[in-house]
């Protein structure tokens, strides 16, 4: 509704003045004793009906030309009184407020402000007014001002009704204070005045979520981004590739041997191991690198570049490097070598999953070639062998995982009589779905390599000493060979495993027999003597398998306490010769000069047979007598010879 006109009674009295005044001049005129008496009837009459009406007649005309009345103004002043007083009150009772309430001009100043701003800003002044009209923007942390702007402009351009964000104020301590700010558009009748606010201090809650999101994201030895973490950050990797480009790589990293130093230094030196490492590895790493613990001991860099991916190679050289050369300086007597495997993304994968595996998958290739070595995922998928042999890599170290080898027996015959077993040697099998039957000759250097040969050796005899159990009673004097790697042997958890085995299953040591292959005098005589001697001592056979293919003498290998010798095939198969005949007829006699007795392997028929029994060989074993077979078939074999062996 309009406002009408309202004239200032000190206007109306001037008014009136000049009317007397005018009246006044008629009245000194000669000829206006008329109007004197007009004058004096209309003050009459005025004065009459005011008396009546509460209003004069002029205040009645000025109200007919839309002017205000003296008690309109009286009214309106007491209402806008009443309403500035409401006003103060409620102001009052928002400074009692947690929260700042704002209001911003159009040109985004501060127009208002609740009393709780100081406290948010950590101001020393004692008033808001020293805030006012200065910029709403330059209270806000910098990095958060896009943000607010962007939301601020929405709101202003009507596109959304309300914005809620979180943003950090600019304090002058410089602490960080963070806030959920909602705005709004500020409408007076119905224009827009400007943003209205309310901004609420969140600090301490905002600081507890980011401790616990750290958490879920970090892990708690290295402090290093996790899995999860990883994840996201491949995500958006790929994504950034995908719009611009570009390319990243991933590093996986593999300590060669972290468990011989956890389990012979403990735990707690092996934890100190990775986060040296983790810390090292992040020290030669740009900012923008993305360093992750996978878990255990295996690491994963993410690399972006723009260009070569040979980069990634040598990046991974460079840590490799590094790493050695530091880790040398803080552990003297400590020699820990990296096996790295990478992918490049999109080169190798069309998403991260996928590059994660691929990035696996060349670590495994890496390990299967020895370890303390790199591998690209590219260069093994152009080479089929390699990539071949990576999968097999994967599937067999998931087999071990799985515990899915399995355990064939192939007997050892005495050599004087063909009917009468000595044993069996165990022998570890693995079938593969898609590689089908995969010889041991291949799977256990690629268990060696892969760290993995304990866990084999530990699945394998824990079957064959199960099965033994079983078929011990059909023949007396029967005794279990089961291969030993160097590793296994020289491992000091070795022979208290084996102890408590031969003692879970009823087996006696005497009735074991170790084969260790030839080669483990050369990791010196010294050293192989303490652990072999002590297996000697608790009653085991010890059998020097391969015998003739390593690098040992015979002399050499006296000093170690084996029991037996174990030809190797290759001499075996030589047997028809003449020259192989004499290198057999050599080992056999330097053997039995030293007590040591004989057993040949591979003898596929009945002339090697006897030609090996003729020099003095003991036992013999080959498909001759059969082919290693599974557990079902071992009573099978020992009763037929039994029946052909019986008396007649
Ligand atoms: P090895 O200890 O020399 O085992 C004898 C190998 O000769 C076996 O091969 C056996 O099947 C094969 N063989 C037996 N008789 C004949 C024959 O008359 N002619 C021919 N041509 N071969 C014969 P296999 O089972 O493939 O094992 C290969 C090697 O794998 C073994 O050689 C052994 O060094 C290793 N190995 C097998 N099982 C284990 C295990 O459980 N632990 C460890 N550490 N090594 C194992
Ligand atoms: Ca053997
Ligand atoms: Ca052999």
């Amino acid at each position: 509704m309009r406002r009408q006109p309202y004239i200032e009674p000190t206007i109306r009295t001037i008014a009136g003045a000049l009317i007397l005044a005018c009246a006044s001049l008629i009245y000194f005129y000669p000829h206006g004793a008329w109007l004197w008496l007009a004058i004096l009837f209309f003050m009459g009459f005025n004065l009459f009906q005011s008396g009546l009406t509460k209003y004069c007649i002029l205040e009645k005309m000025l109200k007919k030309l839309s002017f205000r009345s003296e008690l309109d103004e009286i009214k309106s002043l007491s209402q806008a009184n009443a309403a500035a007083e409401a006003r103060a009150a409620f102001y009052d009772t928002l400074d009692l407020l947690n929260e700042v309430v704002i209001e911003l001009s159009p040109d985004g100043t501060l127009a208002f402000l609740t009393d709780h701003w100081l406290k948010l800003m950590g101001s020393a002044y004692t008033s808001n007014a020293h805030f006012l009209g200065d910029p709403f923007i330059v209270f806000i942390h910098k990095q958060d001002r896009g943000l607010l702007n962007s939301q601020l402009d929405t709101l202003l351009k009507g596109a959304r009704e309300t914005v809620s964000l979180r943003f950090r104020m600019s304090r002058e301590d410089q602490e960080e204070h963070w806030v959920e700010g909602k705005f709004a558009l500020n409408r007076q009748h119905g224009r827009v005045q400007g943003v209205r606010g309310v901004l609420r201090d969140v600090t301490e809650a905002h600081m507890q979520e980011k401790r616990i999101s750290h958490m879920a994201m970090h892990d708690a030895l290295t402090r290093l981004p996790n899995r999860a973490h990883l994840d996201e950050r491949i995500r958006e990797a790929v994504e950034h590739s995908r719009a611009t480009g570009s390319k990243f790589a991933l590093l996986f990293i593999d300590l060669d041997n972290f468990k011989q130093i956890n389990d012979l230094r403990g735990h707690k030196s092996g934890d100190q191991l990775l986060v040296d490492v983790s810390q090292i590895l992040r020290a030669h790493l740009r900012e923008t690198d993305v360093l992750a613990r996978w878990g255990g001991d295996e690491f994963v860099v993410l690399l972006p570049f723009s260009h070569d991916a040979e980069i990634a190679h040598t990046v991974a050289g460079e840590l490799m490097r590094k790493l050695q050369l530091n880790l040398e300086k803080m552990y003297s007597d400590l020699f820990v070598t990296l096996s790295i495997g990478i992918a490049v993304f999109p080169d190798d994968a069309e998403n991260g999953e996928a590059l994660l595996v691929q990035a696996d998958k060349a670590l495994f290739y890496a390990k299967s070639q020895g370890r303390n070595n790199i591998q690209m995922f590219g260069d093994l998928h152009t080479r089929a062998a390699g990539y071949e042999e990576v999968e097999l890599t994967s599937r067999f170290v998931a087999a071990v995982k799985q515990c899915q080898l399995q355990v064939y027996y192939q007997p050892v015959m005495d050599a004087g009589n063909h009917e009468r077993i000595a044993g069996f040697e165990a022998l570890a099998r693995w079938h593969d779905d898609q590689y089908g039957w995969v010889s041991p000759a291949n799977f256990i250097p690629l268990a060696e390599n892969m760290g993995l040969i304990q866990e084999v050796g530990r699945q394998v005899l824990e079957e064959a000493l199960h099965h033994f159990a079983q078929f011990d009673g059909l023949c007396t004097d029967l005794k279990l060979a089961v291969n030993v790697s160097k590793r296994q042997v020289m491992s000091d958890d070795f022979y208290p495993m084996l102890i408590e085995m031969a003692q879970r299953y009823g087996i006696s040591p005497c009735q074991i027999k170790l084969e260790i292959t030839e080669s483990i005098a050369l990791l010196g005589i010294e050293r192989a003597k303490g652990h072999l001697q002590k297996l000697s001592d608790a009653g085991f056979t010890l059998s020097l398998d391969d015998f003739g293919t390593g690098f040992s003498s015979l002399s050499h290998v006296h000093e170690l306490p084996f029991d037996e010798i174990k030809i190797d095939i290759s001499f075996v198969r030589r047997i028809k010769t003449p020259e192989g005949r004499v290198l057999v007829r050599t080992i056999v006699e330097m053997a039995h000069a030293m007590q040591l007795a004989l057993v040949a392997e591979g003898v596929e028929d009945m002339e090697t047979a006897l030609i090996l029994q003729e020099m003095g060989v003991e036992m013999l074993q080959g498909y001759y007598f059969s082919r290693p077979m599974p557990k079902e078939s071992c009573a099978g074999f020992i009763a037929g010879l039994s029946s052909t062996s019986a008396p007649a």
